[in-house]
């Protein structure tokens, strides 16, 4: 996507080929499947649940880079976070992919990244899968999550 700027699309790249708590925790207690079966994108959230924190998080699939890097970044920012705190920052990233708010841009971060999103309609369900997926593990869902 040569119409994301730069150093977005560097920091994506970038982590879709190398990404974050890529792997399949042992020590997982609960854990969801999500499909976007829009572009093919396929992933599964580990999560270690300490009470109410998230304190392991892993994912494991395969999709393009930008679903890639999401869940890859989104493991990063939700690791020793409350289940409430977790989902406070979904909802901030979904009001920056979708266009609908840039007023958070600065609190998610890295996440920031993923605003050239909103401009791409069918990425937005790429760059928001794995955060679907970690919605439903947290509660502990055990249906796949589907995008469609
Ligand atoms: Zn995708």
């Amino acid at each position: 996507m040569p119409e994301l700027r730069d150093l977005y699309q560097e920091v994506i790249l970038e982590h879709s080929k190398a990404p974050r708590n890529y792997k399949a925790l042992e020590s997982a207690n609960q854990k969801a499947e999500g499909y976007n079966p829009l572009c093919g994108d396929r992933f599964t959230v580990y999560l270690e649940m300490d009470g109410d924190k998230i304190r392991e998080i892993g994912f494991q699939g395969a999709g393009c880079a930008i679903s890639k890097a999401s869940a890859s970044m989104m493991t990063q920012s939700v690791k020793g976070k409350t289940k409430a705190e977790a989902e406070r920052i979904f909802e901030r990233f979904h009001k920056l992919v979708t266009g609908h708010s840039h007023e958070h841009e600065a609190e998610l971060g890295k996440l920031a990244v993923f605003s050239g999103v909103s401009e791409f309609p069918v990425r937005v369900k790429c760059a928001t899968l794995a955060w679907h997926t970690l919605e439903a593990a947290l509660e502990g869902k055990q249906e796949k999550v589907s995008t469609e």
